[in-house]
């Protein structure tokens, strides 16, 4: 990073990405750079439109496709206090709507303004990503943790490491790992249901934090026998062991389903694990006419890219059509997404599209998105990505 009395280097936008900054969105495609001369990857950037004026400051990537992260319209003088305050003001948000749990999202990338960081609180742990250039670099690595440490007071702090982002941000590879203290382990509670965590362990961050509030509201509907498909640890089946008579979870994943195991004896809960194709098990369940009175589909994102929407559409509407045909009347279906590709609407018409084949009724009782600690920006669409339908079926 240049000192503040340096110059920064300028980044001249098109027209279009300087409507696109304008109306509040933080990211300009390396399409809409008119002109770039060497600058160094990672660097604060000042930003202006065609003409030379000026329309903010932003980390610059080298290699992104996403060139520009705005990170203020006006000009930084001191970006290391800009990211002392932004995560101030980011801690303070969750104090103000966070409840019922010691795991949530303390900082969540451009929804915080702190585009390339990903904090998240696992009891007395934290967990971080670094996803972009600008955040990679030592200085500003270096306020992060001094700041999370000062105001969070963690026992230790670790980092976990996407390997594909750091190669499309060409950054050096870099394994998992402790940045602060020497604690890897814990155990959180969310919603009064307990988890076994390990830092260094799991998908994501180790948990699918943007379920959270989710839970609990399943919870409230759930009823009868259960089926938990896609259920990793098990964050919906234990949620809904408070009140079903009996709960399955399905997963591919065998570590996954260890942990939840673990995860079932520390709630003193029975649950049923089964290790298998959700698809198959799906297909099969259906055909020999299986019922139950709850299904969660949580399962991971199958739009990726836009390229994948028609194909996505088809694996959501399988899964929700077996799903609604193994309801008893009466029954529970609690759908999510977490494709950003996959709107809320054509999520929508895809369950009335499998209602319809399934010859069900459905009532929507609930539309809900992720956990607040995940905010969405009005203006940055990108930032509400996940779907959580809860329907009651007849
Ligand atoms: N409901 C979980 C999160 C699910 S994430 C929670 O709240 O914690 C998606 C899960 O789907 C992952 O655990 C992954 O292992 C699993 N998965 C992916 N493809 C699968 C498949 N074809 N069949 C079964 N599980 C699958």
């Amino acid at each position: 990073m240049p000192p503040s009395e340096c110059p920064l280097p300028t980044v001249r936008i098109s027209p279009r990405g300087t409507t696109r900054v304008n109306s509040g969105h933080v990211w300009v495609y390396r399409s809409d750079l008119s002109s770039v001369d060497d600058i160094p990857p990672g660097s604060l950037v000042t930003v202006t439109d065609q003409r030379g004026r000026m329309l903010g400051t932003a980390l610059y990537s080298s290699s992104s496709q996403i060139a520009i992260r705005m990170l203020s319209h006006s000009p930084v003088s001191d970006l290391h206090s800009l990211l002392r305050q932004r995560i101030a003001d980011a801690l303070a948000y969750r104090k103000l709507i966070v409840r019922d749990t010691d795991a949530c999202r303390l900082v969540f990338s451009e929804a915080d303004f702190l585009p390339g960081l990903i904090v998240d609180r696992y009891g007395d742990l934290l967990s971080i990503q670094i996803l972009t250039q600008g955040f990679d670099c030592n200085p500003v690595r270096e306020t992060v943790i001094s700041e999370l440490r000062q105001r969070v007071n963690p026992a230790a702090i670790v980092e976990r490491v996407d390997a594909r982002v750091r190669e499309l941000e060409t950054l050096p590879s870099r394994a998992s790992g402790l940045v602060y203290g020497d604690k890897t382990k814990t155990t959180v509670t969310m919603n009064g249901v307990h988890f076994q965590y390990d830092a260094l362990e799991g998908q994501k961050t180790g948990a699918f934090l943007d379920q959270r509030e989710n839970y609990a509201a399943a919870a409230q509907y759930a009823h009868g026998s259960a089926l938990d498909v896609f259920c990793y640890q098990g964050g919906f089946a234990l949620h809904v062991a408070k009140v079903c008579d009996q709960v399955t979870g399905v997963d591919s994943s065998r570590p996954a389903l260890e942990r939840a195991d673990q995860n079932s004896a520390l709630n003193s809960r029975e649950i049923e694990w089964i290790e298998g194709n959700a698809f198959d098990l799906l297909k099969d369940y259906s055909a020999s006419r299986r019922g139950y009175d709850t299904v969660v589909l949580d399962p991971p994102a199958f739009a990726k890219t836009k390229r994948d929407l028609d194909s996505a559409i088809r694996g959501y509407k399988e899964l929700n059509l077996r799903a609604l045909k193994m309801l008893q009347s009466g029954g529970i279906l609690v759908t999510c997404s977490c494709s950003y590709h996959v709107s809320q609407s054509s999520f929508l018409e895809m369950l009335t599209s499998a209602a319809v084949d399934a010859h069900r009724t459905v009532r929507v009782l609930e539309v809900r998105g992720q956990a607040k600690d995940h905010p969405v920006l009005l203006n940055i669409p990108e930032t509400q990505y996940l779907k959580c339908i809860i329907c009651n079926v007849s």
